[in-house]
């Protein structure tokens, strides 16, 4: 929408009751809804999309890269409604549709393909023989697959037949289709692609690659271009390769080919095979903009519109090196579980670029994808530009969800990806040493505690007066704050000695806070020149969480409730659903005793299944839901409460 409105073109957004007051519904000039949240309800809807288009006057529409961009009904569909399709014709989008047939076709065209069988017999004795041939290992794939599903990895001949039996089940139930293809197992495998751009005239180019191997189960998590180690003969190879497969198909707009490159012994022009072509626009596309200075959707407009292209191959150049990191919101320490909540506090670092659809303020829900944004940097080397990353990573400030940002910058510190020894087991190989969490520092307690008492922002509490408001606060001379970090409690003591100067202590550590300045999200503590910032979140009326960022690194403490009850370390604890999503088991019964870690409840929320213990031992006082009940964020589902002496 920002590239149309610098053209002067007029934007109109459609959006699920979900986004009716989302970003990109205040930045378009017009906007239409078009149902409710569910996917298949309105994103999924092309009628309504098209007579959103057709009521507001629109001449064409952009699909984006989700959803309808690579549904070729659609693309008829909007051109028999005399709208134009911004992207490839439904032709193009076919011949790339199944894994098989596109490789058939790039086999004619002369593209390397990876070695195997994609041909219609689909006799599980003759598929085997096949493997047998190809040699192991073999990758079985659906050929209808995405995302990863429907994808096997076989090492020997006595797995195959299981092997193949899961695949088909896989590519039969998410995609309603069961044949398979088999290819050659890659080893040290890498992800190239090369952006490819064809106009409405018969004229293709490519702008280059990108290296996506850094992935986390088949899906991309750091992107960038060029690729490291990249020959300028093996540049001209892809680059032709894919051009020719392009071409091939008669390919208009912004396209991806994607090859599977074998990077044992560096990046030679006889090692890398076509595995897909995506027919959109591809999330990553910035890394491409940054390197080559254009903007890849003004092309999309400009081509959809019989703009011929602009330049030819040998105009393009590269210009230094370009990385994208994806910023989601996601549980690392909870095996990457999509995570929700409101953006109580966003900052996005000046030092990037940060294509986001959120503001502060704004939910992440459960109904779409968890991404806050793609923060991608540019500089004049691979050096520079990662180093660029990792100071705008740790400038990045959220509160209010949790967010992989933690695991993004372990991985910009990486040994090997720092060398740009990079293949796609890179992050499974590594994961322990990636997810792993560092200590909390007690001064990160210590703010959080501050906040948490409401000690901070009050910069009036010299005043004897207004300090009468405060005055059961003050009145005791110490208090009691339980901090919850993921499995971590912290139990923390916090001594006041006046207005500005606090002891906090842990169990184990105790630190001396002297407030200099204060304020509701950031206080100057003596000693540190640069304010210690923090952001709190609250649910209901209560503080619920406190986000505290200090020296690039976030915190996030959860705050069970009762907890500013100063002395009164008994109240009751409220176990709560941390997501939407369905009661599994609630495995207690009022009454019963339980230790700290105990099982209480079972909730299987986004496909996986999360296990709710006891924060401390006590008595279950009541519980709340049933069996297969659904329940929402912040649901109370069991309490407890402590024993009796
Ligand atoms: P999907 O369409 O499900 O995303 P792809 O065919 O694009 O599946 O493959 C996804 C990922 O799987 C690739 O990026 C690569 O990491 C890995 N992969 C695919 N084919 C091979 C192969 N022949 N050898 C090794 N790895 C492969």
């Amino acid at each position: 929408m920002r590239t149309a409105k610098r053209l002067g073109v007029a934007t109109v957004a459609v959006y699920s009751d979900a986004d009716a007051g989302a970003m990109h519904v205040a930045e378009a000039d017009e906007a239409v809804r078009v149902g409710p949240p569910p996917v298949a309800d309105s994103y999924l809807q092309a009628d309504t999309i098209i007579a959103a288009a057709k009521a507001t006057g629109a001449e064409a529409i952009h699909p984006g890269y989700g959803f309808l961009s690579e549904n070729p009904d659609f693309v008829e569909k909007v051109e028999t409604a005399g709208l134009v399709f911004i992207g490839p014709s439904a032709e193009a989008i076919r011949a790339m549709g199944l894994k098989d047939a596109a490789k058939a076709l790039m086999e004619t065209a002369n593209v390397p393909v990876v070695p195997g069988y994609h041909g219609e017999r689909q006799e599980p004795e003759f598929l085997k023989q096949q493997a047998e041939e190809i040699g192991y290992p073999v990758l079985i794939k659906a050929r209808a697959g995405g995302g990863g599903k429907g994808m096997r990895k076989v090492d020997a001949a006595d797995q195959f037949a299981d092997a193949l039996a899961g695949a088909q089940r896989e590519g039969k139930a998410s995609f309603a289709d069961d044949r398979v293809l088999i290819e050659k197992y890659v080893t040290s495998p890498r992800h190239i692609e090369i952006q490819v751009f064809g106009d409405r005239h018969g004229d293709a180019v490519h702008l280059f690659e990108r290296d996506c191997s850094l992935q986390r189960r088949h899906q991309k998590v750091i992107e960038e271009a060029p690729a490291p180690g990249m020959t300028d003969e093996m540049r001209t190879a892809m680059g032709d390769a894919a051009v020719k497969a392009a071409r091939a198909i008669g390919y208009s707009g912004a396209g991806t080919v994607e090859f599977i490159v074998d990077g044992s012994d560096g990046l030679l022009p006889d090692r890398f095979w076509f595995m897909e072509m995506n027919t959109r626009l591809q999330v990553e596309h910035p890394v491409t903009e940054a390197i080559t200075g254009l903007d890849l959707v003004e092309l999309q407009l400009r081509v959809a519109a019989g703009e011929p292209l602009p330049f030819v191959q040998a105009d393009l150049a590269i210009d230094g090196h370009a990385f994208e990191a994806r910023l989601y919101a996601e549980d690392v320490p909870r095996g990457f579980l999509p995570a929700i909540g409101t953006l109580d506090h966003l900052r996005f670092s000046s030092a990037a670029r940060n294509d986001t659809g959120v503001r502060e303020g704004d939910e992440i829900t459960p109904h779409y994808d968890p991404m806050i944004a793609k923060v991608i940097v540019h500089g004049r080397s691979r050096d520079e530009a990662l180093a660029k990353m990792r100071a705008a990573l740790a400038d990045t400030q959220i509160a209010g969800t949790v967010t992989n940002k933690a695991f993004l910058s372990a991985l910009c510190r990486h040994d090997g990806f720092s060398r740009g020894a990079v293949d796609t087991g890179l992050i499974e190989r590594d994961l322990a040493q990636l997810v792993q969490e560092g200590e909390t520092p007690v001064l990160a307690q210590a703010v959080a505690a501050i906040a948490v008492l409401g000690l901070a922002g009050d910069t009036d509490q010299d005043d004897p007066w207004s300090s009468l408001s405060g005055w059961r606060l003050w009145g005791a001379a110490q208090h009691f704050v339980k901090l919850v970090q993921g499995a971590a409690i912290f139990d923390l003591r916090v001594s006041l000695r006046n207005s500005r100067d606090f002891k906090v202590s842990s169990q184990t550590e105790a630190v001396n806070v002297s407030l200099v300045e204060r304020a509701p999200d950031r206080m100057i503590v003596d000693g540190h020149t640069q304010p210690l910032r923090f952001a709190v979140s609250e649910v209901s009326g209560r503080v619920a969480q406190v986000t505290v960022f200090l020296n690039g690194d976030t915190f996030v403490f959860d705050v069970p409730d009762g907890v500013t009850d100063a002395g009164d370390a008994g109240s009751g604890d409220d176990v709560r659903a941390p997501m939407p999503g369905l009661v599994k088991q609630i495995r207690v019964k009022a009454g019963e005793q339980v230790t700290k870690g105990d099982a209480l409840a079972v909730l299987e929320a986004m496909k996986m299944e999360h296990t709710l213990t006891a924060a401390r031992d006590g008595i279950v006082a009541e519980t709340y839901v049933a069996d297969g009940d659904q329940v929402s964020n912040g649901d109370l589902l069991v309490s407890l409460v402590p024993e009796k002496e």
